[in-house]
């Protein structure tokens, strides 16, 4: 920009001022949108290569606003996680959670898991646990239906603390799960004192697994004969193609969540994904 001389440097301030203004915008329409019951669920379908079926969905929070329309995760999410805010919306989001889970079991639908994205402020604040407790004894929804997913950047902040809630929630009945595995700072000492069961592999390794020089399967071979021997169940994100799907397949993946089977969908729409019957 500078080489070019003032002119761009000018347009990357009004820039910089625009998403300023952008994100003071979205941050005064976010304020009440828990509230005026904004936010809503979608839910992404995940497949269970040796059982051949939908085992899990993924549950990932939307937000349409009356004045900014549907604002994207990546935009409202680290604005919440700021705030204490997250901790409310959190609480809620688990709430309506279990709740769709008793209606999909109302319908006859109830083998399979429902994961949701916990935040390090929401694992943080002491009245965690004792909403997790209040929210499974007010709706009878059963512990081994949802599983809690973390990001590996949360626990390396404070392993101790975060290996003992995990612990809890395993105590509870809730199984839990690493989440954007292999971008963070985790190191295998770490890994091996958490008590999770399942390994979520970020996508970053799957969009370059047909296009590197074989780097990326290697690191996913690596990382699939970490979780083996940890015992933890693989999860590969992002998967957008059969190709990736295949070598997925060859290095002994367990579980694929992509666009390759579905975007995240509306609770009806998931229920198609349990009633098919051959996915590829
Ligand atoms: P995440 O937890 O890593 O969720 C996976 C993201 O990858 C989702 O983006 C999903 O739509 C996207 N995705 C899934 N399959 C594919 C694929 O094949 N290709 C591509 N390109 N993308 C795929 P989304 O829904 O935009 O969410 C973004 C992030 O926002 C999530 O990343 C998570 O960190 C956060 N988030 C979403 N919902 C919640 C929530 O309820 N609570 C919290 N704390 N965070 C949430
Ligand atoms: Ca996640
Ligand atoms: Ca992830
Ligand atoms: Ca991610």
């Amino acid at each position: 920009a500078i080489k070019k001389g003032g002119n761009q440097i000018v347009r990357f301030t009004e820039q910089l001022a625009k998403d300023s203004e952008h994100q003071r915008l979205i941050a005064n329409n976010l304020a009440d949108a828990l509230k005026n019951n904004e936010f809503y669920l979608l839910y992404q379908p995940i497949y269970s290569i040796k059982e051949d079926r939908i085992v899990s969905f993924e549950t990932l929070m939307r937000w349409k606003s009356p004045v900014l329309g549907e604002v994207g995760p990546f935009h409202f999410i680290p604005l919440l996680e700021k705030s204490e805010a997250i901790i409310d919306v959190g609480r809620w989001l688990i709430r309506e959670v279990a709740e769709q889970v008793l209606r999909w079991e109302k319908e006859g639908y109830d083998n399979f898991a429902v994961t949701l994205n916990v935040s390090i402020k929401q694992l943080q604040y002491e009245g965690f646990l004792s909403d997790v407790h209040a929210i499974l004894g007010e709706t009878g929804v059963r512990p081994e239906r949802l599983i809690f997913e973390v990001t590996e950047s949360i626990v390396a902040q404070n392993v101790k603390a975060a290996a003992q809630i995990l612990q809890s929630l395993n105590e509870i009945g809730i199984k839990t799960a690493i989440d954007d595995f292999g971008t963070g700072y985790s190191s295998l000492s770490m890994l091996k004192s958490l008590p999770f069961q399942y390994m979520k592999v970020d996508r970053t390794f799957i969009i370059e697994v047909l296009n590197d020089n074989g780097e990326s399967e290697a690191i996913l071979l690596g990382l699939i004969e970490i979780a083996n021997s940890l015992g933890l169940t693989t999860i590969m994100e992002g998967v957008e193609t059969p190709e990736q799907l295949k070598i997925l397949k060859q290095i002994g993946a367990k579980r694929i969540q992509g666009y390759l089977f579905s975007k995240p969908i509306p609770p009806e729409e998931a229920i198609k994904f349990l009633k098919k019957r051959n996915l590829l």
